[in-house]
């Protein structure tokens, strides 16, 4: 089984804490074996992308374990994992933050969430254009779900080998974010994480301002 080594690991955080970016380990489709290795070299941050996959991996994996949601979420699955996840980062719709506002509101809690932009040129059916969100953002309604803490913004860049594309799409997140920050978030601290940046592209976004980048295979090796 492939895995960082220690010194490597060591590297890449430093490099991440340096500027100011944190690590969410991707640990999708790895068993808890593969984790905890991760964990005991002192990860805590850790991501997956299915909710019945995170459920089991919640349950036999250290508690102290902040989970982060990185995958689309159906509305149903949002009551389960409620009462443990840290970070929602595919919050893509009204619908879908009313529904964790409300799953977190009914056990006196507040989650953590980010809203995704769809930057790529890729189709895809997930995630707000910006001109969507900043009209969506400006009329204020998001305020009507305060149990779902809005920290901040994700984006996936296009799958490319054009690194200036990808940068260029990162930077459109960042430029988002920033003016997202300086109006309609002014008064809100939470407001503060850009999640962007996979294996193959995590140096671009941390060069243009990513606070959480998500890892995968860099960490774990390529997935079956
Ligand atoms: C799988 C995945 C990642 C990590 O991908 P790697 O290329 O393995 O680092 C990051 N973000 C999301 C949303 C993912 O689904």
């Amino acid at each position: 089984m492939f895995m960082i080594s220690r010194s490597n690991l060591a590297d890449l955080n430093g490099k991440l804490e340096s500027r100011g970016a944190r690590l969410v380990a991707v640990s999708k489709t790895q068993p808890p074996a593969a984790i905890l290795p991760l964990y005991e070299a002192g990860l805590r941050l850790f991501g997956e992308n299915r909710v019945q996959e995170l459920l089991e991996k919640q349950s036999a994996l250290p508690q102290d374990v902040e989970w982060h949601l990185i995958g689309h979420l159906q509305r149903n699955k949002v009551r389960s994992i409620a009462p443990f996840v840290a970070m929602i980062h595919s919050v893509d719709s009204e619908r879908l933050l009313e529904e964790v506002h409300r799953q977190a509101d009914k056990i006196g809690r507040t989650i953590p969430v980010l809203l995704q932009v769809h930057i790529a040129q890729e189709e895809s059916k997930f995630g707000w254009s910006a001109a969507e969100l900043e009209l969506w953002l400006a009329s204020g309604q998001w305020k009507q779900y305060p149990n779902a803490q809005i920290h901040g913004l994700m984006g996936m860049a296009t799958f490319t080998d054009n690194r200036d594309q990808v940068r260029m799409e990162f930077r459109s997140l960042r430029q988002l974010f920033e003016r997202l920050n300086a109006d309609v978030f002014a008064q809100a601290d939470a407001f503060c994480e850009c999640s962007m940046g996979m294996s193959g592209d995590w140096e671009i976004a941390v060069e243009e301002g990513a606070t959480l980048v998500r890892i995968g295979s860099l960490l774990f090796g390529e997935r079956a």
